[in-house]
């Protein structure tokens, strides 16, 4: 790996930039592809791309010349296109002035306005000429870093695409005439045509595809392998335990609890999906299945995607837990020093039982001592860039993954293949259908009337603010707004608490604290990546700029109401693709929505809030490119008969999360 800082332009800032996309060498940075491509050739104005155009028409109109000052004049003209006139503004070419002739023909490189349809030139040549079209990559950027920076970064850096592996074996490469790794990074960022700017697509969304698949056969493989212990558990010291919540459990509940407790106590090493939609209360089935881990004996446990999901799952599974002598933790990224210091010791000694985390109980050279299950909670969003296992002394742990993305079948079975799924199809009984509406802006008065009414009965609020991309000041004084519009309007009987990225883990915690305790009312977040928090009280979610959101995600937070007996709320204010929308009116069904998604979007929004995770992948799309994928599999397995110790298999796996070990 080269690093960053050898690039001229470089430095600390931009190296900090540079990773919030994940860009972390100088190979990430070529491995960085454009996420779409400007075809620029002779434009009709109505193409969305404004800043480079290049047009031919005929002079209408014999050319002005102003004179700013000696080195700067200005000459301006109309031309008359296939379909339209134009004014046309260019400077310091008042030399050509009598060569521009009424009715003759010019062609014109620059910059379109199309509110005062003006065409600033930068370049004129006399006549028609065909132009060769010319494709630049468009690449994702954060604030701070744009396109045209990254592409000047890389280009300076291409000679360093011969470092990069190539995943594809030669004999697969053979088969396909699929270009090599280094013309293929080339033709990515400096397409010569659209012809090879398609192979070398291909080819990558090929390559990203087979690692993928290596990845899950051998997840899959070492799964089989290995055989887990026969777990001795007491049922009915499960039962007990049952009886005692504050709930009955639902059938699909109890048939999920009776699949982990066979697994958990066959020989067999348990590797199993538990899928249920928002709100259809996996958590508790965790908790049920690390009781019953303890009762073996073992070690739990339990990673969430973010920090503050981890915090509500410690005190929710702590609060269950604890009055049954069970020893819980927490685990995070923010935990201090000293503290993380006497919880290591704890688990390596087993006086911990169960240990709750974000992924920093993989990372932070925890050594468990008999360690018995491993959970994750929104398997889809822990990506393979997280490196590290989870290191053991004892047994081979038993697997629980849960998720709420329903995954449609025949797309599981490919990525799954064999993994055990139990499905909560059904939420708790005595739970209504969330009654959600699209509105636009304009009707907020609406909104606020409806918001006002749940309040005054004691309810309260999410608030999920527009969320804006490209600034993450722009973000701030946004929210600001719309904390003082929210303040304004209810402020005077209620409390509002406000949540964005930019605060610290524990500036979050307390604002989530309040809002538990119901001490603030309201809750405007921009952070919409906190699923799963669990605040039963609230009762309705309003969304801003919703047309943002794929309809999966949108499911996701609407999960957040409608957690008791009580009616539930959901606004989704956008001004734009109502029709989109309207199915989120239409039904409260996850898994027809995620096949809504699926025919609108593609696998982008399904596998989670942000595309991360085992199933982000830099081109490929598991919807669009499905035949890619079947091939990949196919050629994947055939591949890994022979070829398990290859140095591309090896290299795989070293990059990806191992939890097999
Ligand atoms: P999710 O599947 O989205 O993770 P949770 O586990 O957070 O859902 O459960 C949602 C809410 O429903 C929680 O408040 C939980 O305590 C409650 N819950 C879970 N199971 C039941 C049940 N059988 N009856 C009533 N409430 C339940
Ligand atoms: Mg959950």
């Amino acid at each position: 790996m080269h690093s960053l800082d050898s690039i001229h332009g470089v430095g600390k800032v931009m190296i900090n930039t540079l990773g919030k996309l994940d860009i972390y060498s100088i190979e990430d940075l070529l491995c960085f592809y454009p996420f779409r491509y400007e075809v620029i050739k002779k434009s009709d104005l109505y193409h969305d791309n404004l800043d480079k155009v290049i047009i031919d028409g005929r002079l209408i109109a014999i050319p002005s010349v102003f004179y700013i000052n000696k080195s700067l004049n200005k000459m301006s003209f109309k031309i008359e296109t296939d379909n339209m006139i134009i004014s046309v503004t260019i400077f310091n070419r008042a030399y050509l002035k009598n060569k521009l002739k009424v009715g003759e023909y010019v062609t014109l490189f620059g910059k379109y306005d199309r509110k005062h349809n003006m065409l600033t030139a930068n370049n004129i040549r006399l006549g028609k000429i065909p132009v060769i079209p010319k494709i630049e990559p468009v690449y994702h950027t954060v604030s701070g870093l744009t396109s045209k920076k990254i592409e000047s970064f890389i280009d300076t850096n291409l000679e360093y695409r011969k470092y990069i592996k190539d995943y594809i074996p030669d004999e697969i490469k053979e088969k396909y005439k699929f270009l090599n790794k280094e013309d293929s990074i080339l033709e990515l960022h400096k397409p010569s045509s659209i012809e090879n700017l398609k192979k070398a697509r291909l080819r990558s969304k090929y390559e990203e595809l087979f690692v993928f698949m290596i990845k899950m056969e051998y997840l899959k493989n070492s799964v089989k392998d290995r055989v887990g212990l026969p777990k001795k558990i007491d049922y009915n010291k499960v039962l007990e335990f049952i009886n005692n919540l504050p709930f009955s459990l639902t059938e699909d509940q109890k048939k999920s609890v009776d699949d982990i407790y066979n697994d958990m106590t066959d020989s067999k090493r348990m590797n199993r999906l538990l899928q249920g939609d928002v709100g259809s209360g996996k958590t508790i089935i965790s908790v049920i299945s690390m009781y019953m881990n303890y009762l073996a004996g073992y070690q739990s446990a339990l990673m969430a995607p973010t920090e503050i999901l981890a915090v509500q799952h410690f005190n929710n599974i702590n609060g269950l837990l604890s009055k049954y002598g069970i020893n819980v933790a927490i685990l995070t990224g923010k935990t201090k020093a000293k503290e993380k210091k006497e919880i290591c010791k704890g688990l390596s000694d087993g006086s911990i039982n169960i240990v709750i985390g974000t992924h920093a109980l993989i990372s932070e050279n925890v050594i468990y001592n008999n360690l018995g299950l491993v959970v994750t909670d929104e398997q889809h969003r822990f990506g393979v860039r997280q490196r590290g296992s989870l290191q053991n002394k004892g047994v081979v742990p038993d697997i629980l993954y849960m998720s709420a993305t329903p995954i449609p079948r025949t797309y599981a079975l490919t990525l799954y293949g064999d993994m055990d799924v139990s499905n909560i199809k059904t939420r708790p009984s005595g739970r209504l259908d969330i009654i959600t509406k699209v509105k636009k802006e304009s009707e907020i008065k609406d909104v606020l009337e409806s918001m006002y009414k749940e309040l005054l009965v004691g309810h309260q609020i999410y608030v999920i603010a527009p969320l804006i991309e490209e600034s993450e000041k722009m973000d701030l004084k946004d929210v600001n707004l719309l904390y003082d519009k929210m303040n304004l309007a209810f402020g005077k009987k209620f409390n509002i608490g406000l949540l964005h990225g930019k605060m610290s883990g524990t500036e979050k915690e307390e604002v989530m604290k309040k809002f538990e305790k119901n001490e603030t009312q309201i809750l405007i977040s921009t952070t919409v990546i906190e699923v799963g928090v669990d605040v039963p009280n609230t009762t309705m979610i309003v969304i801003f700029d919703a047309y943002r959101f794929g309809l999966s995600t949108l499911h996701q937070l609407r999960g957040r109401v409608g957690r008791n007996s009580l009616q539930s709320y959901c606004f989704l204010i956008s001004n734009y693709e109502k029709e989109r929308l309207k199915v989120m009116e239409e039904t409260n069904d996850g898994f027809k929505i995620s096949e809504e998604d699926f025919k609108l979007r593609g696998s982008g929004d399904l596998f989670g809030l942000k595309q991360s995770g085992d199933m982000s992948f830099n081109l490929a799309d598991i919807k669009n490119d499905f035949n890619i994928l079947k091939r990949a599999k196919e050629d994947c397995e055939e591949y890994l008969k022979n070829n398990m110790d290859s140095d591309i298999v090896k290299e795989v796996l070293s990059n990806s999360l191992d939890m097999s070990s």
